[in-house]
């Protein structure tokens, strides 16, 4: 059984790339498959993960969707790029923003993305996608072929008034497309522990969404070590295998992993 998680936050800067990259290594390190799906035409998480310029590449999600769009069948492996730290990559460029505008004309536009994780889902054991900073149709499929997201929550600004929207798009998502989705959890980032503001930050996300909404007893650090990784096409397992970040993120992979072990 696959798990397929969609990181998302229509805000850009929150760390959702910097998640996708380091939660994908984590799980690697387990031993699990991964897929990981770059869902954002900016192609950063192509770009962290080697791939740094991205408008060569030949082959990205790009092409798949055109693919599933003219009812071509995807060969295996169409293309995927293996990166060294056992996960796979299905990049993307700039491309990704023109194929987004074509969707609307297409027959269940919300649902093409689903068609390909269908296909390629039972050779991982987690597909996670790295959705882009808004709540459009790329978004959309990412959550409609979604178990579950995860909502990074940089705690640097009064984050509520965004997550409300995001929130209500996910239950619509759910509503409409597909009931199995749950949010994973609320992932604090980049917090700042000296600073009394990180904290109010923390304090109010659980007050505000802690009810309703499972928020990660795990954050992640503010630390250059996490964007110097990324920068060198890393994890910070790899760059910084000793540090915060990698210890919040191998936290944050525990995590994930019992709930999956716990069917959630
Ligand atoms: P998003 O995908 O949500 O736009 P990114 O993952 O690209 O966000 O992160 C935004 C910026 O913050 C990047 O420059 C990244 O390197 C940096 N960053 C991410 N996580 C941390 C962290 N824990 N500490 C410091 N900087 C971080
Ligand atoms: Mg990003």
């Amino acid at each position: 059984m696959s798990k397929v998680i969609a990181i998302a936050n229509q805000k850009g800067g929150v760390a959702k790339t910097t998640s996708t990259v380091n939660l994908a290594a984590g799980l690697a390190r387990c031993g699990k498959k991964v897929l990981i799906i770059d869902a954002d035409p900016q192609a950063s998480l192509s770009i962290c993960m080697g791939q740094t310029e991205p408008d060569k590449l030949e082959t990205t999600v790009v092409d798949v969707i055109e693919r599933l769009v003219n009812e071509e069948d995807i060969p295996e492996n169409f293309a995927i790029i293996h990166h060294s730290e056992n996960i796979d990559l299905l990049p993307s460029n700039i491309g990704l923003s023109a194929a987004e505008v074509t969707l609307v004309n297409v027959m269940s536009r919300e649902l093409v993305l689903r068609d390909y994780v269908e296909q390629v889902k039972d050779q991982y054991d987690y597909v996670i996608a790295d959705c882009m900073p808004s709540l459009g149709i790329m978004t959309v499929n990412c959550l409609a072929c979604a178990d579950s997201v995860i909502i990074p929550v940089q705690s640097a600004f009064l984050p509520v008034k965004g997550l409300q929207a995001l929130i209500k798009t996910i239950y619509t998502v759910k509503r409409r497309l597909n009931s199995k989705l749950e949010v994973e959890g609320i992932l604090l980032t980049m917090v700042d522990n000296r600073t009394n503001y990180a904290k109010e930050i923390v304090s109010e996300v659980n007050e505000v969404y802690g009810k309703s909404l499972p928020v990660f007893p795990v954050e992640i650090p503010l630390s250059i070590r996490a964007s110097e990784s990324t920068s060198m096409g890393k994890s910070i397992f790899e760059y910084d295998p000793k540090g915060k970040v990698a210890k919040a993120y191998a936290n944050l992979t525990e995590i994930v992993m019992n709930n999956t072990k716990e069917g959630r």
